[in-house]
């Protein structure tokens, strides 16, 4: 791929054409991106960025053997999902076996927003109510049933009646019990809207809540509580998942949870736009008695052989236990350098609270490191490597830390 000269009218054509509130872009002064290469990210003026932000490109930017699973089966064949494909059958196959039993449908579609969307459109079908349970500080995604959702993001006063919100797990102490205490203070307050509790959503590592470590407890409290009032439970691994917490393939299996949804996005093609949503089959019977699905590009060949690829180079390259080890090294840097700083997470999702997090992030990227900011009033550092970090990337990341600090 040949360089390419930074293009000063790029950023006004883009508020032009796209809208600048409407698409936002991060820095003050945005990065004109170029090209991709394992840890880095490459830019117009010539400079290149150790990324420490980007969950996508999970196995690393433009990994060679998904690139070229990527460009076989493009060049072969690629359509809409209603024939019959051996690339559809293995990835469910293979993402079922992943998970606990009982999990055994996949479908498929393109966003995270869209698995989530799908997921409260069975529970509703399922449990005959209307009602669902998010926590603060959440985000779930776009649609309109998800973007309510999505209390990170959504204005309060137009949320509707059908959504009531728990407070998100602050410290250790948030245990089972307290849990318990939330999803039925949450579930009243549904039933004081004439709804009830019909789906209760939760992001497993709370990345946009400012990346909290909630204890066992507190995970399987809300999960047990949801269903002993008869309302079911979505684990959204959307940011979660594929290893990212270094101990399992999935988060919600840190908890010992046994959700009724699963969804999976964002790292699931690398790049390539493909989720998906797990469940168990006679909740997906149940919804297509009496309504239906189809996704015109979900689960097609070549986003199938994509996400395939990524299961098998995490697979090979070990890279849940990876993330696992080079996550402890990175967060025990951290400490030594910020001692004073509340430093959370598990495996590669680490969050730093900071005073001035956007400012620290503008200098680190100064330094040649690009993170983002999270959490309450966007104080919190967001670290979110590809999961290929080696001791390398995290002594790297610490120099220039301690050079932003200073
Ligand atoms: N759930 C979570 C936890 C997410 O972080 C996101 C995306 N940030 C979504 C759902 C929505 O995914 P998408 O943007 O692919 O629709």
């Amino acid at each position: 791929v040949s360089a390419q000269a930074a293009d000063p009218t790029l950023l006004v054509r883009r508020q032009a054409a796209l809208g600048g509130e409407l698409s936002p872009l991060f820095y003050r002064s945005p990065l004109q991106v170029v090209r991709g290469e394992g840890p880095w990210i490459h830019t117009a003026d010539g400079r290149r960025y150790l990324d420490a932000y980007n969950n996508v490109p999970v196995v690393g930017h433009a990994h060679p053997a998904v690139v070229q699973a990527i460009s076989r089966q493009a060049a072969v064949l690629n359509l809409n999902s209603r024939y019959l494909h051996p690339n559809v059958v293995e990835l469910a196959e293979r993402l079922t076996a992943s998970m606990p039993d009982g999990l055994d449908t996949c479908v498929f579609a393109n966003s995270g927003s869209e698995a989530n969307d799908l997921a409260w459109r069975m529970a509703r079908v399922v449990t005959g109510r209307g009602g669902a349970v998010v926590a603060d500080l959440s985000y779930h995604g776009v649609s309109e049933a998800t973007a309510a959702f999505s209390t990170n993001t959504y204005p309060v006063e137009a949320r509707p009646a059908h959504v009531a919100v728990f407070e998100a797990p602050r410290d250790a102490g948030d245990d089972g019990i307290a849990a318990v205490e939330r999803v039925r203070a949450a579930r009243a307050e549904l039933q004081r809207a004439g709804h009830d509790l019909s789906l209760l959503a939760v992001d497993t590592v709370f990345s946009s809540a400012g990346i909290l470590t909630p204890t066992d407890s507190f995970m399987r409290g809300l999960q047990d509580e949801a269903r002993a009032v008869g309302g079911l439970f979505l684990a959204d691994e959307v940011q979660a998942g594929f290893g990212r917490g270094g101990r399992n393939l999935w988060r919600f299996q840190d908890f010992g949870l046994t959700p009724d949804f699963v969804t999976l996005g964002k790292p699931m093609g690398n790049g390539h736009p493909v989720a998906a949503l797990i469940t168990r089959r006679e909740i997906a019977e149940a919804f297509v008695e009496v309504d239906e699905y189809f996704s015109t590009f979900g689960g097609n060949p070549v986003s199938c052989v994509a996400a395939l690829t990524v299961l098998d180079v995490i697979e090979q390259s070990d890279l849940v236990a990876r993330s696992g080890e080079v996550g402890a090294l990175l967060r025990a840097g951290l400490e030594s350098l910020v001692p004073d700083l509340p430093v959370r997470g598990q495996g590669l999702m680490v969050g730093v609270e900071m005073p001035g997090a956007a400012d620290f992030a503008e200098r680190l990227r100064e330094y040649g490191v690009l993170v983002g900011t999270t959490g309450p009033g966007g104080g919190v550092l967001k670290i979110r490597p590809p999961l290929i970090w080696t001791a390398a990337e995290v002594e790297q990341f610490l120099i220039a830390f301690q050079q932003a600090l200073r």
